[in-house]
């Protein structure tokens, strides 16, 4: 310890404490590079030597294992600079104090904060003191270098690893189901099981064409799915568990189960928050791309066309998932809901019945990992309009703010949308100058040229002039709307906003705008009866319960009236007749359309209504044979004097298929010679048959 070094240590910075910071960036210099760390400590010896008691000198040293490049997530630096910053630090140690922090930026803090505090600093090369220029100069310095050497180590680095993936030779962490050999080629799993498991992964999606099925078919099989353990004390195994839908889509879409080799297909951005994202970089833009790099699980060709299925089938079932902003189907709570059973966010699906779109409310993302069944699926036109009718309740003339806030956004939207058209003004005004330069430019004399050059900026300033006329017409529509009514109409929608809920021209998205501005989150959990927990923005919140909605099979059934009505009139009609008298009354059957003989039939078996044929026998009629046996005449006889009214017969189907009631005390008789027309008109009996028959004869 140099005399200069005893000069800078007053009294004043003896009485407070001495402060060594000890870093190791990553775990792995924990472990091994135990002399740096030795050498660290050591300097509490330095301290003690310039006459801090040892007691006095606190270790900081919560950073081990924790990256230089940022103070962000650093709690012992953060520790570190609050203690300066109060006035406690009489000095901080450190080994080559620049690596402190090797962020120029949270190091210059620290110099300045050290500055202001009079707190002094201390390296294995001597005690600087901030608050002396030519001291600063050299830590700046310092600093600056140690920052510059992380950046020329990445550099380097980077640059020898892009170096060696253009050339494919890059080490890379082998997917399930590759080993490097001893070549260091990537050659597939030698262990057959594993294999065979990539194998049938990839036969499954080309029979099934989807990823779910894939999973599905795991799961119903029962067969499993190697995975490799990367960290902790199992690190290197393999471990055998059920295919999730996100394994199998990694592996689906990984490039290398075709041979190819490819570097470049992520890309690690830091965020403002100071989080790290990995984002996928499109196809055209991997760095590095080499088919046929080594032997795969499946060619090229089909790798491109596992990609095409894949995008089509993501194309299929949409993608709508986290909270997510409106949009325009009319499912009312779309991106609100939270499954109470798992806590998931749960998804819309809608399906078209009578022509409507009506939403169902699904939580199914366990379900898709696992290829299982979903977790809850709940029919969401009944939650919607439970939602309505306490949002109409609820907003009162507390809720103006909300109206207000309306406003606001519509305002800000007509104000962006001046501005494009603005835009699109001075683009067609700059366009239309260009022309008139062009056309100011060339030679008069040059007829062919200057003349389509003339209509050229005759033709911008057309179109410069209707731009114009555009914005301003816009303007003036706009401030109308705002200003006038608009703002009449908001102020008065704190008593206005039943109406305007259900308005049906408000659009769908318009009111899932609105449920947004007054709602948080709904939970939602089906059991016997159907809960809902609605929490509203602020703070509020409240539970209803609804009764489970109903199936669709269960909606479109036939009302009990309906079938007790077809029961009645079994005994006296057939199909086509009841039909007509239940559409003669304005009924619909439950799938809201009209009757027919047919749809009749159907309510007849599926609620057991005992036939009208059977009806007819239990009454006595007899059939056509029994009622020839009994006249003794042939069978079509029968039919014959029935139409011409000698006997009396029932229709028992639309085909006019009758039984007959049986002939009584005087039956007719064959009488040759008379004709049957004359025989019905003597009115013996008169013919319950259908009146069309009877024109016919
Ligand atoms: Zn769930």
């Amino acid at each position: 310890m140099t005399h200069d070094a005893h000069q800078k240590v007053k009294a004043s910075h003896l009485k407070r404490n001495a402060y060594l910071y000890v870093r190791q960036s990553t775990l792995r210099q924990v472990l091994e590079n135990t002399e740096s760390t030795q050498r660290q400590y050591a300097l509490r010896q330095n301290a003690a030597a310039l006459g801090w008691p040892l007691d006095r000198i606190i270790v900081i040293d919560t950073d081990l294992g924790q990256s230089g490049a940022s103070a962000a997530d650093r709690e012992g630096f953060q520790r570190l600079v609050t203690e300066v910053s109060l006035g406690r630090a009489g000095i901080v140690l450190g080994l080559e104090v620049s690596r402190l922090a090797r962020n120029s930026m949270d190091w210059h803090r620290l110099l300045e904060i050290c500055a202001l505090a009079d707190t002094l600093i201390l390296d294995e090369d001597g005690v600087y003191d901030p608050a002396h220029f030519n001291d600063r100069l050299l830590l700046g310095l310092k600093g600056t270098m140690s920052e510059a050497e992380l950046h020329v180590l990445r550099a380097r680095l980077q640059g020898g690893i892009r170096n060696k993936a253009r050339r494919g030779e890059l080490f890379v962490r082998p997917p399930m189901g590759f080993v490097y050999n001893a070549e260091e080629k990537l050659v597939p799993d030698p262990d057959q099981q594993v294999q065979q498991a990539v194998r049938l992964l990839f036969e499954t999606f080309r029979r099934t064409s989807s990823a779910m099925a894939t999973v599905k078919y795991f799961a119903a099989q029962g067969v499993q799915f190697p995975r490799h353990v990367y960290s902790g004390p199992n690190k290197g195994d393999v471990v055998w568990a059920g295919l999730e839908h996100s394994r199998a889509l990694r592996i689906l879409h990984n490039p290398r189960y075709a041979g190819a080799f490819v570097y470049g297909r992520t890309h690690t951005r830091k965020t403002v928050e100071g989080d790290w994202v990995i984002e996928p970089v499109p196809r055209e833009e991997w760095e590095v791309l080499i088919r046929e790099a080594h032997t795969g699980y499946i060619d090229w060709e089909e790798y491109e066309q596992n990609q095409l299925r894949l995008r089509d089938n993501c194309q299929a079932y949409g993608k709508d998932r986290r909270k997510s902003p409106p949009r325009e189907g009319p499912a009312l709570l779309q991106g609100l809901l939270v499954c109470g059973r798992c806590g998931k966010r749960m998804t819309v699906r809608y399906h078209s019945r009578r022509g409507q779109l009506v939403p169902d409310y699904i939580c199914q993302r366990e379900g898709i990992e696992h290829g299982e069944a979903i977790c809850q699926h709940i029919p969401g036109a009944a939650i919607d309009e439970a939602i309505g009718n306490i949002l109409v309740e609820a907003v009162t003339p507390v809720t103006l703010e909300v109206a207000l806030a309306v406003q606001q956004e519509l305002q800000s939207r007509l104000e962006e949308a001046d501005r494009l058209r603005q835009q699109q003004v001075e683009r067609a005004r700059y366009e239309a100058e260009l022309a008139r330069r062009r056309y100011l430019r060339v030679d008069p004399d040059n007829r062919l040229v200057a003349d389509s050059l003339e209509a050229d900026w005759n033709n911008k300033l057309k179109l410069l002039s209707e731009a114009q006329e555009v914005c301003e017409r816009q303007r003036t529509q706009d401030r109308k709307l705002v200003d006038d009514e608009q703002r009449a109409a908001i102020l008065a929608l704190a008593t206005n906003f039943p109406q305007l809920w259900r308005e049906p021209s408000t659009a769908d998205r318009e009111r899932k705008r609105m449920v947004r501005l007054l709602l948080e989150d709904i939970t939602l959990n089906r059991a016997d009866r159907l809960s809902l927990h609605i929490r509203f923005k602020g703070g509020a919140h409240r539970t209803i319960q609804l009764p489970l909605p109903q199936r669709s099979w269960e909606q479109r059934q036939t009302s009990s009236e309906v079938v007790a009505a077809i029961d009645r009139m079994l005994d006296d009609h057939t199909y086509p007749e009841i039909a007509a008298i239940l559409n003669g009354q304005g009924l619909q059957s439950g799938e809201g359309k009209p009757f027919t003989a047919r749809i009749v039939a159907r309510i007849q078996r599926h609620y057991h209504l005992t036939p009208r044929y059977d009806r007819l026998r239990k009454a006595g009629m007899l059939t056509v044979e029994e009622m020839a046996k009994a006249l003794d005449i042939h069978p079509q006889r029968v039919k014959i004097w029935n139409r011409h009214g000698l006997i009396r017969g029932h229709a028992y189907n639309g085909k006019n298929d009758c039984l007959y009631e049986p002939p009584g005390m005087s039956p007719p008789r064959k009488a040759l010679g008379v004709k049957l027309s004359k025989r019905a008109a003597a009115g013996v009996v008169i013919t319950q048959c259908t009146k069309e028959v009877q024109y016919e004869a």
